[in-house]
């Protein structure tokens, strides 16, 4: 059994309340951990520890090169202890070990990329008429509060933690409170390296809660929150009493355009991958598969044909290639949305169901499930399920393909499939999202900017983008021959 704690200013307790949280395993709804419970009370102690710590200066003003060190050592660390933190996160989200052993690979590198980046030159200077001179520097926000999702629980995490230290700023960071397991560990490391105590804190505990203080909080000067969209406006109502800074990585009903011209099999191949990895629960996913409609009948028969031999089961078996969702309350919201599909009138083409056979039955297990012949303005095309359900729609031409996808309120990602390079140029320049692919869909890369249009957030993660929304931007403006200006004249 594992006991997980909070950390703040450098020490590991338990929720002031004394309340706990019971952890399941989502491949088998057994307790595997439980979690101090915190709530507001935590949240406090974690801020004043942030903010007096960033007060004190100990981090924000010592030598990049020497924050850069920090970064380096916890992901030599994280890197050591890869395969254990995998099996943890695997145990905690469900998701196969093959995409959690990608998770933790990619944190260790995002870790390392940020490390690089911190002593590189980050200021500009411009020319001024004499005998001014003038420059603008990058200063670290203050204390910053991080709130994540339990989809990638540890690479969320690293995705804004590492970026943050690396600017100088202190964290209070809040797992989500489903998946908090491998936080304990990452914690463990940071303290482990040496950071100085309150630099990094976290706090586990309810949204409404723990997270609504750290985003309402006058001591907090920034929250980074990665979540639904519901839950991100709530995030800018409570921020707005000290105006504090946000960036908002959201959600999305992102399309994947498939023109007949296409490599056939690549893109049955990706559109597979699209939806189905992290069985549909990730932001970007393709959950929207827009097929031309000279080919849509061999493609969409050629799709439910794989669809349906894809090896559904718990994460630490490596012939899984698909885990279960993350909780029963997520199976239930997803089955749900199933049922909604149906009534709409929307075609069950395959899947619809919780798996309960060879040992799944306490597990929240979904078939990989495809709708067609769908309406754009169905509520299963328009909201975002977060799970194996993948909803197709047919279009005549390209005019067509841009209409439909263009058609909602996300805009996180976009793909498209043709063998005209000219084309796909022109689809994606048209395509209002952030985060777009031609001809594959998913590789992120830790130097490109993360986020998306319309409500699917604001700001961007990762690259040097990801850096600079964890700064503020100073202008100095120097005057070299010092005498009175002489605009009074006594
Ligand atoms: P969620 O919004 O329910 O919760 C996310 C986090 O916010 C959790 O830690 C939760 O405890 C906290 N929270 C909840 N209510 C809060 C409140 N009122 N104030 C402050 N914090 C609060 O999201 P989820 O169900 O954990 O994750 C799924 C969602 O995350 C999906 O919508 C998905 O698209 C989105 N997501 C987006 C990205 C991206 O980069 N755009 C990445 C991963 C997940």
């Amino acid at each position: 059994m594992i006991y997980l704690q909070n950390f703040i200013n450098g020490k590991w307790i338990g929720a002031e309340s004394k309340e706990s949280r019971e952890i399941l395993n989502p491949a088998t709804g057994e307790v595997i951990a439980h979690a101090a419970d915190g709530d507001v009370a935590d949240a406090q102690a974690a801020i004043g520890a942030a903010r007096k710590a960033f007060d004190s200066g100990d981090w924000s003003e010592l030598a990049a090169t020497d924050r850069a060190a920090y970064l380096y050592k916890i992901a030599d660390k994280l890197e050591e202890n890869a395969e254990e933190i995998s099996r943890l996160e695997t145990l905690d989200n469900g998701k196969p070990l093959r995409e959690t052993q990608f998770d933790v690979a990619d944190a260790v590198a995002c870790f390392r990329y940020y490390a690089g980046m911190v002593s590189k030159p980050d200021g500009i200077t411009y020319q001024v008429s004499d005998p001014m001179q003038a420059m603008v520097v990058r200063e670290p926000v203050g204390v910053c509060g991080l709130i994540v999702p339990w989809n990638y629980p540890l690479l969320m995490a690293v995705w804004k933690i590492a970026p943050a230290l690396a600017a100088g700023n202190t964290i209070v960071f809040k797992p989500s409170e489903i998946t908090p397991v491998t936080a304990k560990w990452l914690f463990e490391i940071i303290e482990q390296v040496g950071v100085p105590a309150g630099v990094a804190n976290m706090v586990m505990g309810p949204g409404k809660t723990v997270g609504n203080e750290i985003a309402e909080s006058h001591d907090v000067d920034k929250v980074s929150f990665t979540g639904g969209t519901a839950t991100g406006r709530n995030i800018m109502k409570a921020a707005a009493g000290n105006i504090k800074k946000i960036s908002l990585e959201l959600g999305g009903k992102s399309p994947n355009i498939i023109f007949a011209d296409a490599d056939f099999e690549a893109a049955v191949d990706y559109a597979l991958f699209g939806i189905y990895a992290g069985a549909g629960q990730v932001c970007s996913a393709g959950s929207r598969l827009l097929v031309e409609d000279s080919i849509y009948d061999r493609f969409v028969e050629e799709l439910a044909d794989r669809a349906q031999k894809i090896r559904v089961g718990p994460g630490n078996d490596p012939e899984t290639e698909m885990g279960p969702l993350v909780s029963r309350e997520h199976m239930e919201k997803v089955l749900g949305y199933i049922e909604i599909g149906k009534e709409e009138g929307a075609k069950l083409l395959c899947g619809g169901r919780q798996l309960k056979e060879n040992g799944l039955e306490k597990g929240y297990f979904v078939e990989p499930t495809i709708f067609v012949d769908t309406k754009p303005d169905m509520r299963i095309v328009r909201e975002e399920i977060f799970g194996p359900v993948l909803v197709i729609q047919r279009f005549k031409d390209e005019a067509d393909a841009v209409r439909l996808a263009n058609d909602t309120d996300y805009g996180l990602a976009a793909g498209v499939f043709t063998n005209d390079g000219a084309k796909a140029m022109r689809v994606i320049k048209k395509i209002r999202a952030g985060i777009t692919w031609i001809n594959c869909y998913h590789p992120t890369y830790n130097e490109a900017p993360w986020g998306g249009y319309k409500q699917s957030g604001i700001g961007r993660g990762l690259g040097t983008y990801g850096y600079e929304e964890f700064t503020e931007v100073k202008q100095i403006n120097i005057n070299l021959e010092v005498e009175p200006t002489g605009w009074f004249s006594n």
